[in-house]
């Protein structure tokens, strides 16, 4: 499929006349830092102690719900325990250390070209990410000065997680903009399905084993390899997509 036609395809589902893109909705985990495997170790960590079968893999298909959601879901399946609200949070504690004890997670190779280029299109990014690890949101600043603004949604924001479209819904009512002005950047199928559901252009990129035909059955609009491959495409998507005019 051409671009031109990816992009139709988006206009008749949404029922939207044109696309005027100003903003960039930017997940964290998987597309600005490589600290996936670093999540899912410390998930699978977390469960063992408490006497949970699991695998790492399972944990990249839950990617976008909350840390209180996964504990009280993977409680229920695999030990029979409702987990209270209480519980999750000193559980997702015990998770955040494991996670921090693994080390500094990599700036995800390509990331800061991609929200370079868009703060030179004057798109503005922000961040929308179920996280809660306030240790990783810190390092934001620090690793991408001057590319995000004020407006963020974080694990403080929102009541549900992906695949609920409210991270998302958050993101723009912050922003004050419509679906058919963002795109979305998102690594994991929950999180693609979230954007889908919020209505935004969805772009997929498959930084982790998750392969590209699960994000496109997510909903992503496009997808690619990585955020290098995202970079270099960039400039001319930006182009195609300011071609539509709403
Ligand atoms: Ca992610």
């Amino acid at each position: 499929m051409t671009l031109q036609q990816t992009i139709a395809e988006y206009l008749k589902y949404t029922g939207q006349k044109g696309l005027d893109i100003s903003a960039a909705l930017i997940d964290c985990d998987g597309v600005l830092y490589d600290s996936m495997k670093y999540h899912t170790q410390a998930w699978v960590k977390l469960m063992k102690k408490n006497g949970i079968k699991c695998t790492r893999d399972e944990f990249y298909e839950l990617e976008g719900m909350t840390g209180s959601e996964i504990i009280k879901m993977k409680f229920k399946q695999g030990a029979g325990k409702n987990i209270t609200d209480d519980e999750a949070r000193a559980l997702y504690g015990v998770k955040t250390r494991y996670f921090t004890e693994l080390g500094e997670a990599p700036v995800m190779p390509g990331a800061k070209r991609v929200l370079e280029t868009l703060k030179d299109a004057d798109v503005e990014r922000v961040l929308v990410t179920g996280s809660q690890q306030d240790v990783l949101l810190e390092r934001i600043e620090k690793d991408f000065p001057g590319l995000f603004g004020e407006v963020k949604v974080t694990g403080h924001d929102v009541r549900k997680g992906k695949p609920n479209p409210e991270p998302f819904l958050k993101g723009m009512a912050k922003s004050e903009k419509k679906p058919n002005q963002c795109i979305v950047i998102e690594n994991a199928p929950l999180g693609v399905q979230a954007a889908h559901a919020a209505g935004c252009f969805t772009i997929g990129v498959t930084t982790g084993p998750i392969p590209e035909k699960d994000l496109y059955k997510a909903g992503a609009d496009l997808v690619y390899k990585n955020m290098d491959e995202l970079a270099a495409a960039l400039p001319s998507l930006l182009v195609a997509l300011s071609l539509v005019k709403a």
